[in-house]
């Protein structure tokens, strides 16, 4: 079982940050030059059966490796990406770099690897965001559906643009699941309008399941409703037992986080798939 890293935290920017323009300027200069000087990075969190432990999908998560930084993490450049467009290059890079690996993984070990990658709604609502997924699969000829969209609730704001997209990313056939879910202005009709196959249950949620509750209650409930609607769910922030053995009884089909794995390098990813 592997802990979290004990790393200083701090943000580097915000969107609401006001005080040193100049700070921000720099970084979005450093960040321009991480994609030509290949600093950016997918790191591979599996995501763990909890009926039988086994396994057949990562969430890519993006690193930025940073000679001057060090390793930010996206929380604390992805605002700044949004803010400044740069978002559109850098998801563009995700998807392809995750269709590489599914093709790569494929002919290594013969085995079908479901990646998930997280879209954000400036990328989504690019119009040429459904020919980006598509040239990809057909790039390196993978089966659409070992590729996974995650969506946020964000997304749901503006239903009537975001439903002929999802329905041409199902005609592809990705995958489309819903990250964080709960946690946004969820509309249970958007649940009924989208297709969805998978849903996140929020880590917040998690968290303190097994000691709150309210945040019990809340658990159960997507299980059930991703149930009956015919949905994968998992489960994200799964840290111990404790939170293992009570989305098990309510029949949670799928876990991620620190208990299982960090997110990991490709290299270290591709020794968790020899594992299995
Ligand atoms: P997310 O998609 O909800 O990803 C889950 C976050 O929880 C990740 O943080 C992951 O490292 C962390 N995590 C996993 N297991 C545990 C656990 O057991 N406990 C706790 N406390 N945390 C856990 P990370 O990697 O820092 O990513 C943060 C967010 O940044 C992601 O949240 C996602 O919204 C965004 N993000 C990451 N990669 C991309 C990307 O390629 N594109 C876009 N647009 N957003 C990304
Ligand atoms: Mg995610
Ligand atoms: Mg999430
Ligand atoms: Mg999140």
């Amino acid at each position: 079982r592997v802990k979290e890293r004990g790393k200083a935290h701090y943000q580097f920017y915000r969107s609401d940050m006001t005080s040193s323009l100049s700070n921000v300027i720099s970084l979005e200069t450093k960040l321009r030059k991480a994609i030509q000087k290949k600093e950016l990075k997918l790191y591979y969190q599996p995501q763990i059966d909890l009926n039988g432990y086994t396994f057949n999908s990562f969430e890519a998560l993006l690193r930025w490796e940073s000679l001057s930084l060090g390793v930010v993490a996206p929380n604390d450049f992805i605002p700044l990406a949004e803010d400044t467009g740069l978002i559109i290059s850098i998801g563009n890079w995700v998807i392809e770099t995750a269709c590489e690996q599914i093709k790569v993984w494929k002919a290594l070990y013969n085995k079908d690897v479901r990646i998930a990658v997280n879209i954000s709604p400036k990328q989504f609502q690019q119009p040429n965001f459904i020919e980006v997924i598509r040239t990809s699969i057909q790039k390196f000829k993978i089966k659409p559906s070992m590729l996974e969209i995650e969506i946020t609730e964000g997304l749901m704001g503006n239903i009537k643009e975001a439903i002929p997209i999802l329905r041409k990313l199902k005609e592809l056939d990705v995958i489309i699941s819903v990250d964080d879910f709960g946690t946004g202005y969820s509309s249970l009709s958007y649940i009924k309008q989208f297709p969805i196959d998978v849903l996140k249950i929020d880590q917040s949620f998690v968290k303190d399941v097994v000691t709150n509750a309210k945040d019990a209650a809340i658990t159960t409930t997507i299980i059930h409703l991703g149930q009956n609607l015919g949905m994968e769910v998992i489960a994200e922030g799964v840290e111990n037992k404790e939170q293992e053995d009570f989305l098990k009884k309510a029949n949670c089909q799928k876990a991620q986080g620190y208990y299982y794995s960090k997110p990991l390098t490709c290299e270290a990813a591709e020794q968790f798939l020899r594992g299995f």
